[in-house]
């Protein structure tokens, strides 16, 4: 099932969630996840489901939610892993403002260091590390030949942190 939902979201209201990859491939495999153990880490970005079919299920469950008089207020990226690893991502999101509705990424911001990822993100209208990006609340490292972002912890608090996504 690629579309699921609307469910009701602490942060973004009425989500309608995408499950733009399969289930667990992430960049990481935290211990205390709540989808289960990483059955595929990997950090290279990949196309997993063709973005047209992944549009056209997005639109079947809104309309079904809609025939249901449930309201949406975001279409959300949130699959069960990491949904920056999808190369089509950007493609996806584009597609999906088709549909009118605001569009959200949940991302764990691994790849974050990565241009097309951050170009990609800002295509949505709210993601958590493109807020961090505005905001200049992240800072680009490099450390033995790694790339990487580091969170600006003080200017957070010194401007009342991340602004919750509009609705
Ligand atoms: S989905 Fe999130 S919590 Fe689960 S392993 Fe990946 S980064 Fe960690």
């Amino acid at each position: 099932m690629i579309a699921f939902g609307p469910v009701p979201s602490r942060r973004l209201g009425r989500s309608l969630g995408i499950n733009n990859i399969p289930p667990k491939v992430c960049t990481y495999s935290c211990v205390y996840c709540q989808v289960g153990k990483t059955t595929r880490m990997q950090v290279d970005r990949m196309p997993f489901y063709d973005p047209e079919a992944v549009c056209r299920d997005v639109r079947t469950q809104i309309a079904a939610a809609r025939r249901k008089g449930e309201a949406i207020d975001y279409l959300t990226l949130v699959p069960d892993g990491e949904p920056t690893l999808d190369v089509n991502l950007g493609n996806e999101i584009e597609l999906l403002k088709s549909l009118g509705l605001k569009i959200a990424v949940i991302t764990n911001g691994a790849l974050a260091w990565r241009k097309d990822v951050r170009a990609d993100l800002a295509k949505a209208d709210w993601s958590f590390i493109d807020q961090l990006i505005r905001k200049k609340q992240l800072i680009k490292m490099k450390y033995k030949g790694h790339r990487f972002y580091m969170r600006v912890i003080s200017q957070q608090r010194s401007s009342g942190g991340i602004s919750p996504p509009e609705r």
